[in-house]
């Protein structure tokens, strides 16, 4: 039989490779992937510059290296365009055709688009990948005025690393507060403080109203002048290819608890992947369905099972570590400490935690709290 095809290199793809090698060493395992498959940590895009790291010292291993490592076949700058079930290969965008045995979809997510009256004639940059981040840092001038869209977490992050590299930094985001699906108010007005503090400029509850070269017009009339403009207002899962063959799709691709989608012999991990807990585009959540799904290939009988996972939020103004809690549960925040170092639990209906956001030196109680969360699977 034809062997294992993973169609993806992010920390996904790779993963699963890595740990089905641990287990075994000789199926064929290949994997394809539209980018140039270098081995890189994704987390590292926003925190590069407070640890002095470019675009090479982001690389961790090129494709080749991991090819040879783990005995793979590494098909670079390949992109697919089609899955045709019924012959198990899949199509190529340069005309060829990949055979599968066994199939996982480890394809991430796409930045969700931004559009504004007059953005289609502003150069405005999303950061998902190496590709993504080597193109903005070579747009980056030193000490020059970047715009950027979105108080998430990963605009967050973008905005405290870009203002450490000494850019001036200016946030635009409808929410009152930083964080704003994530935090409650009291904990998001200490980021505020505290991201205002190194120099950023935060204009929440605001939205930008028009773009044109080098100026922002905001929805109360006010203006913001820029030199780049980087968007940062979330992902969406890649289910196109799977939609197109047929496969179940929700908000990604949805998968069952050994990650395998609506046909048996096809998989999917990572961001683009709907579990039963919803999409999980984080780390924790993906290393932890990359091993499930290895000993599901390997012939054993592996169930996904995922304990509650904190993310720390990487802004060195005010570490942040969250635990949402599952989306639309009810309950109310309970919140103490003061100043920077707050401790927030979101408490259910029966006084049971369901959540939590910590801010400052409370972070160091994250993998304690952790332990008292409900499970996610
Ligand atoms: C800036 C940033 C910071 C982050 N920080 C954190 C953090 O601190 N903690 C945390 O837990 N999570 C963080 N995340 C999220 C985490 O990095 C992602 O959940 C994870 O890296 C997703 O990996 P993936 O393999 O699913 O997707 P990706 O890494 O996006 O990989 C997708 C792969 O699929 C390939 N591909 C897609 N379509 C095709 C096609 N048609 N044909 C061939 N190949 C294709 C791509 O080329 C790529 O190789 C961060 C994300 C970002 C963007």
């Amino acid at each position: 039989m034809t062997g294992i095809v993973i169609v993806g290199s992010g920390l996904g793809g790779y993963s699963l490779a890595r740990e089905i090698r641990r287990l075994d060493r000789t199926v064929a395992l290949t994997v394809v992937t539209a980018d140039g498959g270098e081995s890189y940590s994704k987390p590292m895009l926003s925190a590069a510059f407070a640890q002095g790291k470019d675009i090479a010292a982001l690389i961790q291993k090129d494709a080749d290296t991991m090819a040879a490592e783990l005995d793979i076949q590494v098909l670079r700058r390949t992109r697919v365009v089609a899955i045709d079930r019924a012959a198990k290969v899949l199509r190529l965008a340069d005309g060829g055709v990949v055979g599968y045995g066994r199939l996982v979809l480890a394809l991430g997510a796409d930045p969700r688009p931004y559009r504004v009256e007059g953005s289609e004639a502003v150069a405005v940059r999303t950061v998902n990948d190496l590709d993504d981040y080597a193109l903005w840092r070579a747009g980056l001038v030193a000490g020059g005025r970047v715009l950027l869209i979105g108080a998430g977490l990963i605009g967050m992050e973008f905005a405290n690393d870009l203002a450490i590299a000494g850019q001036r930094v200016s946030v635009v985001d409808p929410s009152p507060w930083p964080l704003g699906r994530l935090l409650p108010r009291q904990l998001g007005e200490e980021l505020a403080t505290a991201l205002t503090g190194i120099g950023i400029d935060l204009h929440l509850g605001r939205s930008v109203a028009r773009l044109a070269q080098g100026r922002a017009t905001l929805d109360d009339g006010s203006e913001v002048a820029f030199d780049t403009i980087l968007s940062a207002i979330g992902l969406v899962p890649r289910i196109a290819l799977a939609a197109a063959a047929g496969l179940a799709v929700d908000k990604g691709i949805v998968v069952d608890r050994a990650l395998r989608s609506s046909d048996p012999d096809i998989f999917a991990i990572g961001d683009c992947a709907q579990t039963e807990a919803g999409p999980l585009p984080f780390v924790a959540p993906l290393m932890a369905e990359a091993k499930a799904l290895a000993a599901t290939l390997a012939g054993g009988g592996a169930t996904l099972k995922l304990p509650a996972l904190p993310v720390v939020v990487k802004t060195p103004a005010l570490p942040v570590a969250v635990c949402p809690p599952a989306a639309g549960a009810a309950g109310e925040w309970r919140i103490e400490g003061v100043g920077h170092d707050r401790k927030a639990l979101y408490i259910g209906a029966d006084g049971i935690p369901l959540g939590f956001a910590l801010t400052g030196a409370a972070t160091a109680e994250r993998q304690a709290l952790a332990k008292e969360m409900p499970d996610l699977l």
